[in-house]
């Protein structure tokens, strides 16, 4: 997808610190993190949203959680415990419309959200 800050991560023309990839999916530190771990894994093919996702194209989900698992671990928060979050739409504060989950850990973190 042109014009999509996310796509062009993926394909290297913007610089990232890639922690995890695979044939479907990518994962990278977020620039701004909001805590100690902030990664943002994401699928190669473009999806804008969650209300993007159909029979076709969500299998990928599953995957994505099974990396964030696998992150976890490698990360050293998967005892202390995380949060993996999608944010859909302007009230959730949607920035990027490539479908990311945010994997954050590595301090105790509030709920609900603000
Ligand atoms: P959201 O608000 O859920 O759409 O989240 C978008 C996230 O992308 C934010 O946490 C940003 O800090 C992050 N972000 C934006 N541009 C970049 C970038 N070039 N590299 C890494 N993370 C980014
Ligand atoms: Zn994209």
């Amino acid at each position: 997808m042109d014009n999509c800050i996310f796509c062009s991560i993926i394909q290297g023309k913007i610089p990232s610190q890639k922690v995890y990839e695979d044939d479907q999916i990518f994962a990278f530190k977020d620039i701004n993190p909001e805590a100690p771990v902030h990664v943002l894994i994401i699928p190669k093919k473009h999806i804008a949203s969650i209300n993007e996702l159909d029979e076709d194209n969500s299998q990928v989900i599953g995957h994505i959680y099974g990396a964030a698992k696998k992150i976890a671990k490698e990360l050293g928060i998967a005892e202390s415990g995380y949060r993996v979050v999608a944010n859909c739409g302007s009230d959730a504060g949607q920035t990027v419309f490539h479908i990311h989950f945010h994997l954050l850990g590595g301090r105790s973190l509030n709920w609900p959200p603000g």
